[in-house]
């Protein structure tokens, strides 16, 4: 008689390790009888896997948690929880201030939910928000739910403590997999038939295994598979190394695609925000990445840009913040304008070449249109014709904006 599997449904906010953690929740969790649903009417267990890198996407969260409470109207069974980082930082605050909340669990503790889920049906709210020296979920299998694309967490935590940053609070201390253990689940996920793989950590770049650094890793991951394309998130300027540099120019299959936070073309605010490097260290560095004021020096292909957000228990949070929001946002508003404009030029230049893209999905504007990626991380959109998802296919530029190329196919399949 087929066991009676419970419900998950998993709502997943901030960067790429909350995307990787939620699919470790869900392998932890199909470990005791929970299938992933994306209706949250249909869940037992309703979990919000939260960011706290800036105060609206707490915001946003608290807003998500009072919206789901409908959910435990209509079944008073069903069980809520707060997981990430602002479970981590707002610990018991969140269940003494919200009756709604089951469970509060940190991104070091997701082992223990199956015994907390338990004793919140027995109606003991739970909380668990160590954080570890250790833990890094290697032995667990996270359960995927794209089948191209997978996201591999290689380290964890934060070392840098960045003034204005929280994570270091909220992940705690870096610690890195071990080389063998992340090659060994390349191996597994190149037998499955996946096309891409990310590398991920807070600053995957200084990945040690107290043996081998970041390069070797690449290396060793880059070369399990050549039909796999080998991508990696978010570097930090400081352990960008030569060796680092020369292994992805080195290997076809390592993305030619580099995210390099600046955070500052100022090096009195970069020393302010503990940064470690100075805007000449981070400019060297880009003439041996791309042999080039920093935006309009630096022509990024695209940036994330944000205006900051003041982060309690951070250094920061004591410099005060004298910057009025106007200006916040007016200086917000013309570096993206001036990003636009780069971006534009830069793909621009790609119309009448073929580019070749990794088919990923439908676009969402047509069912008549896929979308792709180059290795540098260029969205394409272009006809069908016979192409499919996961495949690698060349296409020709014949026009672009900012943020997209688009084309028609090149005659063959790679
Ligand atoms: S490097 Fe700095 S900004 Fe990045 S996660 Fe660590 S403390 Fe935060």
């Amino acid at each position: 008689m087929s066991e009676h599997r419970k419900k998950i449904y998993v709502e997943t906010y901030g960067c790429q390790m909350n995307v990787a953690d939620t699919e470790v929740v869900l392998g932890v969790m199909d470990g005791v009888g929970y299938s992933p649903t994306n209706e949250a009417a249909e869940a037992d267990l309703i979990l919000v896997n939260t960011c706290s890198v800036r105060d609206n996407a707490e915001q946003r969260a608290h807003q998500r948690v009072s919206e789901l409470k409908e959910h435990k109207r209509r079944n008073p069974e069903v069980l809520i929880g707060v997981l990430g980082c602002m479970a981590e930082r707002l610990r018991t605050t969140l269940i003494e201030k919200n009756n709604l909340v089951d469970l509060v669990v940190g991104p070091d503790e997701y082992r223990k939910l199956p015994k907390l889920v338990e004793d919140a049906y027995a109606g003991q709210r739970g909380i668990a928000v160590k954080l570890s020296r250790v833990e890094n979920y290697d032995d667990i299998t996270p359960l995927r739910t794209d089948g191209i694309s997978a996201w591999i967490s290689v380290m964890r935590g934060c070392d840098k403590f960045c003034t204005f940053c929280v994570v270091p609070f909220t992940r705690g201390r870096e610690r890195s997999r071990t080389l063998k253990s992340i090659v060994d689940e390349v191996r597994k996920l190149s037998a499955q038939g996946f096309k891409e793989i990310t590398l991920l950590g807070q600053n995957v770049n200084s990945y040690h295994d107290g043996e081998y650094d970041f390069a070797d890793l690449l290396k060793n991951v880059a070369e399990v598979d050549r039909t796999i394309r080998v991508r990696y998130m978010t570097s930090h300027p400081k352990d960008m190394s030569d060796k680092l540099i020369e292994t992805i120019a080195r290997h076809d299959n390592i993305c030619k695609y580099i995210h390099l936070p600046v955070q500052s073309g100022s090096n009195r605010i970069l020393k302010l925000m503990n940064r470690t490097y100075t805007i000449e260290h981070y400019l060297g560095l880009m003439q041996k990445i791309r042999p080039l004021g920093v935006l309009k020096e630096m022509k990024y292909d695209g940036a994330f840009m944000f205006k900051y957000s003041p982060r309690e228990n951070t250094k920061a949070w004591d410099m005060g913040d004298d910057i009025p929001e106007e200006v916040k946002v007016e200086r917000l508003n013309e570096i993206i304008k001036l990003q636009e404009e780069i971006s534009f030029d830069l793909n621009r230049q790609l119309i009448g070449e073929t580019v070749e893209v990794l088919v990923e999905r439908d676009s969402s504007r047509s069912s008549d249109d896929l979308l792709g990626r180059t290795d540098t991380n260029k969205k394409t959109l272009f006809p069908r014709e016979n192409a499919k998802v996961g495949e690698y296919r060349r296409v020709k530029v014949e026009r672009t904006n900012a943020h997209t190329l688009f084309g028609k196919l090149f005659p063959g399949v790679n």
